[in-house]
Formats: structure tokens, sequence, C-alpha cells
């Protein structure tokens, strides 16, 4: 029993990367518009997240880490859902069965806050706390009780920036709401709450990165495309400065990435790349999110329609310039 629990979380939980989104993603259902994120050795060693949500009752603390407390889920193909970012019900317990857990949260109309402490699936404790409204979760020693799946993490380095990439992707898509991000002691990230894109993009991205940006806007039945592209100006750009969401969603495309790059190719000075926040929509129908969500990947039905659409909207917006 143990044995498979084990099993399933460690499908759920691949590594630090995931605890953090699946928590955060906690944090933002939560309604919290303050969300703290703390890691220590790329999240292996620590990782904390706070928000300042609705909280999880006194009486509901204990079920919220009980696997499947949630949902009726029963295999691990189910646990992803189609009309859902990821599986349901499943992340905090699955998180807690594999490290060294801790549960703190208290709701509005409470008098104290509850904490719930949990090793490798077994409640060590659970009292009434002293805690603001909201909820903390602290997560230490990620797969200390499976060695084999800790072996295969990569280096605290990879794992860290990794975040690091999570929390810029996820304050691009939440500009009402305000992350901090503190990675081994240093504040890496912090964006002010119910703010501008563009405020959001200068403090994460930089303000000469920010300056440099010229807006994107297009409109039909078929696709909506709205965002910001980097001037023929700007040399300091690199991959990490290309974030694209569709349907309010974060993904990794190479081949629109490609077609983007290619209306800069012949314009930009050899080994120089462009940056650019694009926020496209689409009618769910023409995209299948039938895949694994932590892979943000996206299918789209007519892909040389969106490619050969980006490249020109793009093309004619670089040479407006001259
Ligand atoms: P799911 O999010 O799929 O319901 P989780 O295991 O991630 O499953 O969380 C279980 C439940 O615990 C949530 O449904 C929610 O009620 C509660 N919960 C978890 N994190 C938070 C949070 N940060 N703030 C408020 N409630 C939370
Ligand atoms: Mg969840």
């Amino acid at each position: 029993e143990k044995t498979i629990d084990k099993i399933a979380a460690g499908e759920v939980v691949e590594r630090p990367f995931s605890v953090v989104k699946e928590l955060v993603e906690n944090s933002i259902d939560s309604l919290a518009d303050e969300i703290v994120v703390e890691i220590k050795n790329g999240g292996k060693s620590y990782i904390r997240i706070t928000d300042n949500g609705s909280g999880i009752s006194n009486d509901d603390i204990g079920i919220s880490v009980l696997r499947h407390a949630t949902s009726k889920i029963r295999t691990v193909s189910d646990l992803y859902s189609l009309d859902t970012l990821g599986f349901r019900g499943e992340a905090l317990s699955s998180i807690s069965a594999v490290s060294k857990f801790e549960l703190t949260s208290k709701t509005e109309g409470e008098e104290m806050g509850k904490t719930v402490k949990i090793s490798g699936g077994t409640t060590i404790s659970e009292q009434f706390t002293g805690a603001p409204n909201g909820t903390t979760v602290i997560v230490r020693d990620l797969f200390y009780n499976i060695p084999a799946r800790k072996k295969f993490l990569k280096t605290d380095k990879s794992e860290g920036s990794a975040i690091t990439d999570l929390i810029t992707r996820l304050s691009l898509i939440n500009t009402d709401i305000s992350f901090k991000l503190i990675r081994d002691g240093k504040i890496i990230h912090t964006t002010p709450k119910n703010t501008t894109e563009l405020n959001v993009i200068s403090s994460i991205l930089g303000s000469d990165f920010s300056r440099s940006l010229m807006e994107i806007e297009y409109s039909s039945d078929m696709v909506d495309v709205r965002g910001y592209i980097t001037n023929l100006n700007y040399y300091r750009a690199n991959r990490k400065m290309q974030l694209i969401y569709v349907n309010d969603r974060f993904i990794i495309d190479k081949d629109i990435s490609s077609s983007i790059e290619k209306a800069y190719s012949t314009m930009l000075p050899k080994g120089k790349f462009p940056g650019f926040i694009l926020y496209i929509n689409l009618d769910p129908s023409e995209i299948d999110v039938n895949i694994h969500p932590q892979k943000s990947k996206i299918k789209f039905n007519d892909m040389k329609f969106l490619e050969d659409l980006l490249y020109s909207l793009i093309s004619k917006k670089l040479r407006s310039r001259f």
C-alpha cells in the first residue's frame, strides 16, 4: 500500500519544479494576491509557498491532504483532465507522501489556524496555531524516502532555474498578483500587485528590455494575438525572454518561436535573438490539450495558419519602424 502510494506520488511529483507548480496553482486558485516562493538547493532541500488567499478551514485541513479527497480519480491517466490545467485532488497528498511536509492555514473567520505535519505519508501532528489568514506549505527533503528518484534530479542550479522560469511565466499572466521568489536567501524576483503587463515585464526582465518593446495587436474570427516584441535596436534578448501563452496557458513551441525568429532573421545581426511576450487566443476547438500537462505543449489543428500569421504580423510591425 505504502509503495503503491509512493509510486503514484512519483508520477505526479516529478521534481521540485512540479511541487512549486502545483502549490502556486493552489495559491492562485485560493484568490491570493500575494504569493511568496522560497527555495533552497533548487527546491530539493526546502520549498516554502506562502499565500494570503482564502485559507483552509480547521475542519478541512486534515482532509485536504488525503488522496482523492477532492475527486474520484483512479488511474494515472485519469489524473489529467481535459478541461483543467492539471490533475485534480492529488497534489497535496502526493507531495506529502514523498517529503517532510508541513501545511499551515487559517481562514478569515477563524480565531486560530492549524498546522498539519506529515512525513512520507504518515501524519506526525495536527495542532492549532497562531497564523495570518492564508496558507503556508513547507516541503523539506523532497524524495528523502525514494532515493532512486532523488538520484535522477538535475543539479540545484538547473532545478532552481526551472522554478525561476516558472515564476516568471506565472507572473506575466497574473498581473493582479504580487509574486516574490527567494532563492538560497536571495530575492530573485518581485512584482507589484494589480499592475500592468509592462510593469511586470520591467520588474522581471529589466527596464531596458521593457522599454525596447513594441506592441502587437491583431484580431480576427479565428484568432486574437496581442503582446510585445523587442525592436531592432535591442540586442540583449535571449530565448528565456520568449514567452508564448495560448488561451492563458504558457506553452513552449519550437515551430511558433522559429516562425517569429524568422521574421527578424534578416534584420537582426547574426547570433542575436528577439524577445517577445505573446498572448494568443484561439477557439478551444482549434487546439488539442489532451497531452501531458507538465510539458507546456499544445497541438494546433492548423499550425501552418498560425505560423504564417505570426510571421507576417511581426514582419510588418518590424518594417513599419523604417
Ligand atoms: P486540488 O487542487 O486538485 O483540489 P490539491 O491536493 O492541490 O488538489 O489540494 C486539495 C485541496 O486543498 C484543494 O481543493 C483546496 O480546497 C485546498 N487547498 C490546497 N492549497 C490551498 C491554498 N493554498 N489555499 C486554500 N486552499 C488550498
Ligand atoms: Mg491543486
